[in-house]
């Protein structure tokens, strides 16, 4: 059987490493906190001691962890993955990193002979767990094809950004214009409350309209009804990939002041709650003048 080492299971990850049990791998786990491997375990998952001890034997290992230090952490930590792992594993990184971390562990995880590719993603949490995400991959072509049969259990659509980094590259563009989206969303929503209007008809206008995006459409309903219930993105983690989207800018361009204030939004946002939906910064925006 071919075995696959999964280390991350949050929201995205736990329902990612059930689609590899459901497609018939041999699937080790480790989570920095066990209990979140419990129901996997019971499925037929091995509980792994470290993500060094999830990495021994696997084929590919597949992180989806919150951010740079996490990642740095399991594979390059102590008891990390990259000192168990065979030559020529893979090592596919579907954590949302910032640039700068894509290509430092590209070099050194190539450097020690394995091949990486990052890989990070879009959809829920739900769309994870039902293999339904949209890969967005940056890779050498080989590599690539050598990946796709770890890709295939988790995705409906994969897009390749070209050479190693380009996944990363596109992943942190596409959340911050979703950061700038939502944080005007919160504004716009809240200055129309304030200003007394028919909130029924200003979400039915939004959502039909000409800013009608999907995030829009998503966001306003539950703004405007303070409801946040079911799939969650939370302000802690729209922070972390609009600083990491907002630091490969300002490497690129001279000015980005539209980014930099929706980087501010989210440090206030994360500041006051940052385990809450993203979309919640409408209550700290519309406290009354
Ligand atoms: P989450 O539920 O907060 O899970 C974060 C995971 O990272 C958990 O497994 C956590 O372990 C682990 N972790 C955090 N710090 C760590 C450390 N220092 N060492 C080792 N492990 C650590 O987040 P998520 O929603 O699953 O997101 C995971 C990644 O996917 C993030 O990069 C996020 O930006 C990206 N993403 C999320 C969504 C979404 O809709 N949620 C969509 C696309 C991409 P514990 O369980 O022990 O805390």
């Amino acid at each position: 059987m071919t075995k696959v080492a999964f280390i991350g299971l949050g929201n995205m990850g736990h329902g990612m490493a059930g689609r590899y049990l459901d497609a018939g791998f041999d699937v080790a786990v480790w989570n920095r906190s066990k209990s979140k491997a419990v129901d996997l375990i019971a499925r037929g998952a091995r509980w792994a001691s470290s993500p060094a001890d999830a990495a021994s034997g696997a084929d590919a290992v597949v992180t989806m962890v919150a951010d740079d230090g996490a990642s740095r952490n399991v594979w390059l930590g102590e008891g990390g993955a990259a000192s168990t792992m065979k030559p020529g594993t893979l090592a596919i990184e579907c954590s949302t990193v910032s640039y700068q971390h894509a290509l430092d562990m590209a070099r050194d995880l190539r450097g020690r002979g394995f091949v990486y590719i990052d890989c990070p993603v879009t959809g829920l949490p739900q769309a994870a767990a039902e293999g339904k995400l949209t890969l967005l991959v940056g890779a050498d072509a080989a590599d690539l094809e050598k990946a796709q049969p770890f890709l295939k259990p988790i995705s409906t659509t994969v897009r390749h950004f070209g050479k190693v980094g380009g996944g990363t590259v596109f992943k942190l563009i596409n959340n911050l214009i979703g950061a700038v989206q939502i944080a005007s969303l919160a504004e716009g929503v809240a200055i129309a409350e304030q200003a007394g209007l028919d909130m029924k008809l200003v979400g039915e206008a939004l959502a039909t309209g000409a800013v009608a995006s999907p995030q829009v459409i998503r966001h306003s309903k539950r703004m405007i009804a303070r409801d946040f219930a079911g799939a969650s993105f939370t302000s802690a983690l729209r922070h972390k990939d609009a600083a990491y989207a907002v630091a490969l800018a300002e490497s690129l361009l001279p000015d980005v002041p539209v980014s930099r204030a929706a980087l501010a939004a989210y440090e206030k946002a994360k500041a006051q709650a940052p385990d809450d939906d993203e979309g919640s910064m409408i209550r700290m925006i519309s406290q009354p003048k």
